[in-house]
């Protein structure tokens, strides 16, 4: 930056990109930085190696080798690689799947809790079986792509209608609670959602299928 010149305007802002990915630019006078949503939550000290280093890039500066080691081992760790995979498999390039499965259709589904629990008021999202019956992610809720995405693994004649009503109700949960901020903590199910969540008529027996679903399918 020019020393004397006022900083330019900051936009920041976690988005669902495919991969961990962030990007910086300056446009018209203001600078777009866009943060992977993967990595809301991290500690601050990597977050202040994330913005030294976009700095870095844009400027043209050499990037500290202790703010990039930093980062790199962040991104590195057990924890993030695990989460960055699942996600992966879960966004890619959105080759979405048709809502109808071979004994549900998601569409119908969502429909239906719309007009039981929202009033019918909430938008339909695209609706999709997941790829392949994965029990790493039950459900997922895509706001880059506005899409639910359902493991296939509940299209079975085994799991009972409630079962995906109650995954389906939690990812529409997710659309009418946005992921919050609170502090530097990254807040997914807040409060008020565990509260809304309890109130799916068959929560209980719906929370014990769902342990087991993985083991008996
Ligand atoms: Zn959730």
């Amino acid at each position: 930056m020019r020393p004397g010149s006022a900083a330019p305007e900051l936009k920041i802002e976690f988005f669902a990109f495919a991969n961990i990915n962030n990007t910086i630019r300056l446009r018209e006078g203001r600078l777009l930085v866009r943060l992977s949503d993967l990595l809301e939550g991290a500690p601050e000290g990597v977050v202040r190696a994330i913005a030294h280093i976009l700095l870095a890039k844009m400027y043209r500066k050499p990037i500290d080798r202790g703010h990039a080691a930093r980062y790199r081992r962040y991104v590195g760790s057990h924890e993030v690689v695990n989460k960055a995979r699942q996600v992966r498999q879960m966004r890619g390039r959105k080759r979405l799947h048709s809502p109808r499965g071979h004994i549900y259709d998601l569409e119908a589904i969502f429909e239906d809790l719309n007009r039981r629990f929202f009033h019918g008021l909430m938008g339909r999202p695209r609706m999709s079986w997941s790829p392949t019956r994965t029990c790493r992610i039950l459900g997922h809720y895509d706001p880059a792509h506005n899409a639910i995405v359902i493991s296939r693994i509940f299209d079975h004649p085994a799991v009972p209608r409630y079962a995906v009503e109650y995954i389906v109700y939690h990812e529409m949960l997710h659309l009418k609670h946005p992921v919050r901020l609170r502090g530097s903590r990254r807040c997914v199910h807040s409060a008020e959602f565990q509260a809304e969540e309890k109130l799916f008529p068959e929560w209980e027996r719906a929370e014990g299928f769902l342990k087991k679903l993985c083991t008996i399918l």
